[in-house]
C-alpha cells in the first residue's frame, strides 16, 4: 500500500494506477475504521481494479462544540486494517496541506438539501462534507466512490453535488453494518459507556417498530412516526434530535409511502450523537 500525505503525491500515484485503464474506486473515510468502512473497501475492490482510501478528519465539517479535538485517530491500526483489506493508495493527509490557510475561502455548497436532517441540526456540516469530497474527487479522479447507507442524508447531498456539477464519478451506496445487536456500526460508538451502549439501542428498535407497522400494510407517515416516539420514550435519557420519513433525494418529508421512502432517526445517548436509518420500499 502507498501511504501519501501530500496532494502531487497522491494525485501521481492515483495517477499511475489509473494508467492503462485500470478502474480505480475512492473511499473517503475520517479513519477509527470499523467493519461499515471495510464493508466499502470490499465493495470498492470487488467492483474496481485498484482502491484509494483517505482518512482526514475534515475541521470544516464540524460544528464549533462539536467532537473534533477528540475524534478517535488511531492511524497505526487503521493502516494496519487497510494493509489486511489489499488498499493499493492511502491518502491520509494533515489539515494544513487540505486546507493550506488554515481555513477555506472557496465552498461547494448543496442549497436546500443541505439544511434538512442532519444539516438542519449541524449548521455548514454538508458544506464543509462537499468541498471535502470535492477536494478529494479532484485529487484522487476516481471512477467510482463509494459511500455508506448510514449517512444517508450525506448520500442525498453528494449525489445532487455530483449531478448538479456534472462530475465524472459513480456514487455507489453500500448498506448499513450493523453490530449483532443491531447498533449500526460507528467510529462514534466508541464514546459510549456501557450503560449507553445499552440505550444507544433504541434507535434501531424504533427503526423496527416503523418496518413492522409497514409490513403490517401502514402507509400513513404521521402514525410512524408517532409509534417509534413512543419507542424511543421508553429511554427518557435518549435525547431525540429528530425522527423523520423523508424522500431518499429531495429529504423533504412525505404523507404516505408510495414508493421508495427514508426513515431516519438522530438522537444524543449522553453527548454523542448518533444517526440511523432504514429505507422502506413498498
Ligand atoms: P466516516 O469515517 O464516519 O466519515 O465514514 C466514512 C464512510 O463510511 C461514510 O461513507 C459512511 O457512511 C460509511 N459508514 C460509516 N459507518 C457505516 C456503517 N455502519 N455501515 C456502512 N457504512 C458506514
Amino acid at each position: 500500500m502507498k501511504i501519501c500525505s501530500g496532494i502531487s503525491e497522491t494525485r501521481a500515484a492515483c495517477r499511475d494506477a489509473r494508467a492503462s485503464g485500470q478502474r480505480l474506486g475512492l473511499v473517503p473515510t475520517m479513519g477509527a475504521l470499523h467493519e461499515g468502512h471495510l464493508s466499502l473497501m470490499r465493495a470498492a475492490r470487488a467492483q474496481c481494479d485498484a482502491v484509494a482510501v483517505s482518512i482526514f478528519v475534515n475541521p470544516t465539517q464540524f460544528g464549533p462544540a462539536e467532537d473534533l479535538s477528540k475524534y478517535p485517530r488511531p492511524f497505526d491500526r487503521d493502516r494496519q486494517l487497510l494493509e489486511k483489506e489489499g488498499v493499493e493508495i492511502l491518502f491520509a493527509p494533515p489539515v494544513e496541506e487540505v486546507y493550506a490557510n488554515s481555513s477555506a475561502s472557496a465552498w461547494v455548497v448543496v442549497e436546500g438539501l443541505s439544511e434538512k436532517l442532519d444539516g438542519r441540526s449541524r449548521p455548514g456540516h454538508f458544506r464543509g462534507v462537499t468541498t471535502i469530497v470535492c477536494k478529494l474527487f479532484h485529487i484522487v479522479e476516481p471512477e467510482a466512490a463509494f459511500f455508506g447507507q448510514k449517512d444517508a442524508a450525506q448520500l442525498a447531498v453528494i449525489r445532487r453535488m455530483v449531478r448538479d456539477l456534472d462530475f465524472a464519478v459513480e456514487i455507489v451506496a453500500c448498506p448499513i453494518v450493523r453490530e449483532p445487536d443491531g447498533l449500526a456500526m460507528s467510529s462514534r460508538n466508541a464514546y459510549l459507556n456501557p450503560e449507553e451502549r445499552q440505550r444507544a439501542l433504541v434507535l434501531h428498535r424504533s427503526l423496527q417498530e416503523v418496518r413492522q407497522q409497514f409490513q403490517g400494510g401502514e402507509r400513513s407517515a404521521a402514525k410512524m412516526v408517532s409509534a417509534a416516539q413512543k419507542v424511543l420514550a421508553g429511554e427518557p435519557q435518549v435525547r431525540l434530535d429528530y425522527f423523520e420519513i423523508v424522500d431518499p433525494n429531495t429529504l423533504d418529508p412525505v404523507e404516505r409511502i408510495s414508493q421508495e421512502t427514508l426513515v431516519a432517526v438522530a438522537a444524543y445517548v449522553g453527548a454523542t450523537r448518533l444517526i440511523d436509518n432504514l429505507v422502506l420500499n413498498p
